[in-house]
C-alpha cells in the first residue's frame, strides 16, 4: 500500500530518499513494470492546467518531490513531506546500491551521443552496474516500435528516461505496458549531469532549497517557465485559505 500526500490534486510519496529506495528495490524483485517519476514545482503546475498529465502522474507507482517547491507546497497544505528526494540523487544512489546485484540499466534519452558519454562515466564510478544499451532521445513516432524492441530485448531492469519533462512521463505512461523491464524512471536532464556535460547546482544551492536560483542563473531563458514556481506556492496557499484544505 502507498502512503501519499495529496499535494493539489497528485498524490505524492510520503517517503525519504531512504524509503523511495527501498521501494525500488521492492519492485527489481517483482514482475511488473513501475513507474516512477520525480516532478518539480513546474510539472505539479503543469499538471494543473493539463488534465492528461495529472492523470498520469496520478497513475505512477512512485511519485517523489524532486524540488523543495513540491516540499512546501506540502508544507503549506499539510502533512508535510519528509524531505525532497531529487530525481538525480535517486538514480545516483540507486548505482551505489545495485551495483553489486548486477542490476542492468538502459539509458534512453538526451542529444546523440550523451547516453554513450552517461553511460561510460557511470560504469566507470559505478562497477558492477551494467549499462545494456543506450538510444538519444530524438525520434519520430514510426521509430518508437524499433525503440521499444532495442529495450526490450536489452534485458534491462532499469530504464531511465530523459526526453524532459513533460514528455518523459507521457512516454512512459503510453508505452509501459509493452516494455518488459521492471522500473522505468523520468530522469529530465540527468543525463547531460553524468556525461559532465551540465554540472548540477552546488551544495550550497541544493541545501538551501535554491536549486532554481542557479538554475535561472545558468539558463535564463528558462525564466517565463519557473514562474510557475512560485505560482504553484501561491496556489497552494490559496487553496489552504478558501479551507479546502
Ligand atoms: N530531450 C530529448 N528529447 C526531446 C527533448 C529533450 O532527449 O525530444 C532531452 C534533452 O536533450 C535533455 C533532456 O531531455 O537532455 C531535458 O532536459 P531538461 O533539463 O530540459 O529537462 P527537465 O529536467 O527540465 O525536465
Amino acid at each position: 500500500m502507498r502512503n501519499t500526500v495529496d499535494v493539489l490534486g497528485v498524490p505524492v510519496d510520503n517517503v525519504t530518499m531512504q524509503g523511495a529506495l527501498e521501494k525500488l528495490k521492492t519492485f527489481l524483485s517483482e514482475n511488473k513494470n513501475r513507474a516512477v517519476y520525480t516532478p518539480n514545482a513546474e510539472i505539479m503546475m503543469a499538471a494543473q492546467r493539463d488534465p492528461s498529465l495529472k492523470h498520469v502522474l496520478k497513475n505512477a507507482d512512485l511519485l517523489v518531490a524532486d524540488g523543495a517547491g513540491v516540499v512546501l507546497a506540502s508544507k503549506v497544505l499539510k502533512p508535510k513531506l519528509p524531505e525532497r528526494v531529487a530525481g538525480f540523487d535517486l538514480v545516483k544512489n540507486s548505482f551505489s546500491i545495485f551495483a553489486s546485484q548486477k542490476v542492468k540499466y538502459y539509458l534512453f534519452g538526451g542529444k546523440p551521443g550523451i547516453a554513450e558519454e552517461a553511460a561510460a562515466n557511470i560504469m566507470k564510478d559505478y562497477p558492477g552496474i551494467e549499462i545494456v544499451g543506450v538510444r538519444d532521445g530524438y525520434f519520430s513516432k514510426d521509430q518508437e516500435n524499433k525503440i521499444i524492441h532495442d529495450i526490450n530485448a536489452s534485458g534491462a531492469d532499469i530504464l531511465l528516461v530523459a526526453l524532459g519533462a513533460p514528455k518523459q512521463e507521457k512516454w512512459i505512461h503510453e508505452h509501459k505496458d509493452l516494455l518488459k523491464v521492471k522500473v522505468c524512471i523520468g530522469v529530465g536532464g540527468s543525463l547531460d549531469v553524468f556525461a559532465g556535460r551540465v554540472k548540477r547546482a552546488p551544495r550550497f544551492f541544493q541545501k538551501n532549497g535554491l536549486e532554481w536560483l542557479y538554475r535561472l542563473i545558468k539558463e535564463p531563458w528558462r525564466f517565463k517557465r519557473m514562474l510557475d514556481l512560485p505560482r504553484f506556492i501561491l496556489l497552494a496557499y490559496a487553496v489552504k485559505l478558501k479551507g479546502n484544505r
